[in-house]
């Protein structure tokens, strides 16, 4: 039986050893609190109320963590990439095992809808089964000859390495940046946001119980600018893998600066859904509302910014409006609902100063834009109308489920305005014509582009963005690029000539 009902006396069962322990750091290999002894309480989004206390992490439990993960680093890198590989599938199997468990936490920690999160949970464990396979081949290199010497290139793992990830989906983001680390050969130090703790804490128990060796992957709790901050100035941790903000992005980049940290960013999007007149616009609707008001449009990819062909603009509003009438806003473990509460009051504050923005700017309310109840931080699915470029609700990521919709003209006008933004993490491209696809994908400034269709990822292919949306690409090889160190050595085949100096 999944019902709400059925849910929330499950959620009652997982949280009651979190209630009477609370949530502790995990350091090499053992559950601790913080040096400190201090505490913060987890809050759920739905109704406010307290969750666990969590361990308040700062610079003395990052160094204990990055010393644990320092001296893991030698064997862990030296372990046979098959019993890296079997340690991986192992965590994959206990992950798929607790699915059900982690998407419950998951939803009362972050107001994610279940529909969802069931699914995040499981996307989780083929995260680490797509490196986990890849792991026995990390280290391979190329072979590239010369005239006179024979180059050989191999890769090893980089060291200890920082991850720091956002609130939205962690548990899956969470797995899709500790994998790779791991797979790599690397030993982690991961900081989980401060606003949804509890999945990061049990995916860390679930690869300690799956045979992890101690201080492999270490977990401590706290906030950004203490405990992150301190992760991202260690000198032990030699790269920060990081998911959230750019402005975030930016102060890791000054942070890292003293100890040369390499960086690897995921950050915001602003990302266009172009609709054409000759698309198929009853798939292009299903998709423009999946891409912003699923995961409650908190989503790096969302399609925040519809922009729209004029011919077709009102007649796609109108039923566009009727759909968003009918989306399920509720409790998120409630299997029906399709919109959960937002994180916490501060965002929620922010989304519906988005709301004034886009009034004041003179774009049109066109569904949605206010509160609903009492309680908790749900929001109605809102859509402005009537926008142009300029307006800070066309430029700027709002990250709820609030749609900015803009018309054009023609396809030079569609371009202009998909690239005229500061971010370009994904574009999604709807229209049957075949060379404008290719034109116009070409010319767009996106890391990701999906042409009729909405997001579906293929673990194979690269993720990440240009501009202000990131650094560097995540997917096979490309993670590790990141993880790993490059090394080149060139064998002479002869006695070439060398050219004698005071000979
Ligand atoms: P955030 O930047 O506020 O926080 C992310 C993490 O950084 C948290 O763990 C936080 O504690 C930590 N942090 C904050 N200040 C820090 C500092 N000075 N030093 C080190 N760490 C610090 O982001 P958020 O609000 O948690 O997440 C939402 C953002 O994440 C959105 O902008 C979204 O677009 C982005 N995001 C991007 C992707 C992507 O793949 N591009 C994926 C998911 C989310």
């Amino acid at each position: 039986m999944t019902d709400l009902n059925s849910h929330l006396e499950k959620l009652e069962t997982h949280l009651a050893r979190f209630r009477q322990t609370g949530i502790m750091n995990l350091i090499g290999g053992q559950s601790v609190p913080a040096a400190s002894g201090e505490t913060f309480q987890t809050v759920s989004p739905v109704d406010e109320s307290p969750i666990a206390g969590v361990a308040m992490g700062d610079k003395d439990d990052i160094d204990a963590a990055a010393r644990a993960a320092r001296e893991a680093f030698p064997a862990w890198a030296a372990i046979d990439g098959a019993k890296r590989k079997k340690i991986l599938h192992d965590i994959a199997d206990a992950i798929v095992e607790r699915a059900e468990e982690i998407a419950i936490c998951e939803c009362w920690d972050t107001g994610q809808a279940y529909r969802f999160m069931s699914k995040a949970a499981l996307r989780g464990a083929e995260n680490f089964r797509f490196f986990a396979d890849l792991a026995p081949s990390a280290r391979d290199g190329k072979s590239l000859p010369s005239p006179h010497h024979l180059n050989v290139t191999s890769r090893a793992p980089i060291g200890s390495v920082g991850v720091i990830t956002p609130w939205n989906t962690p548990f899956m983001l969470s797995t899709w940046k500790i994998a790779p680390a791991l797979a790599a050969g690397c030993t982690v130090v991961h900081k989980p946001a401060e606003f949804s703790p509890l999945t990061a804490r049990i995916l860390a128990e679930i690869a300690h119980d799956a045979g992890l060796p101690d201080g492999v992957w270490n977990l401590v709790n706290g906030l950004g600018e203490t405990a992150g901050k301190a992760l991202t100035e260690h000198r032990d941790i030699k790269a920060i893998a990081f998911v959230g903000e750019s402005r975030t992005g930016s102060m890791i980049m000054k942070q890292g600066a003293d100890t040369l940290k390499r960086v690897h960013f995921e950050l915001g999007g602003k990302n266009p859904v172009v609709v054409f007149d000759d698309a198929d616009l009853e798939r292009a609707l299903d998709a423009v509302i999946f891409m912003i008001y699923s995961l409650n449009g908190e989503r790096c990819t969302s399609s925040s910014r519809l922009l729209v062909q004029e011919t077709i603009a009102e007649e796609f509003h109108a039923r566009l409006v009727e759909r968003i009438g009918k989306l399920k806003v509720g409790h998120p473990l409630d299997p029906a609902t399709e919109i959960g509460p937002l994180i916490d009051k501060t965002h929620f504050d922010k989304v519906l100063s988005y709301v004034d923005a886009g009034r004041q700017d003179g774009a049109t309310l066109a569904a949605g834009g206010a509160r609903i109840g009492n309680k908790g931080w749900f929001v109605e699915p809102t859509l402005f109308t009537g926008a142009n470029s300029a307006m800070r609700i066309a430029q700027e990521e709002v990250f709820g489920p609030f749609l900015t919709s803009i018309t054009f003209k023609d396809e030079v006008e569609a371009l202009a305005i998909a690239n005229d933004v500061d971010y370009g993490l994904t574009g999604y491209l709807w229209t049957n014509d075949l060379t404008r696809t290719l034109r116009f994908s070409d010319a767009l400034e996106a890391g990701m582009i999906w042409v009729n269709s909405e997001n579906v990822r293929h673990l194979p292919t690269p993720f990440g963005g240009m501009k202000a949306s990131g650094i560097g690409r995540d997917g096979g090889d490309w993670s590790f690029e990141f993880y790993m160190e490059q090394k080149n050595i060139a064998f002479a085949t002869g006695q070439h000539k060398m050219t004698r100096l005071g000979a």
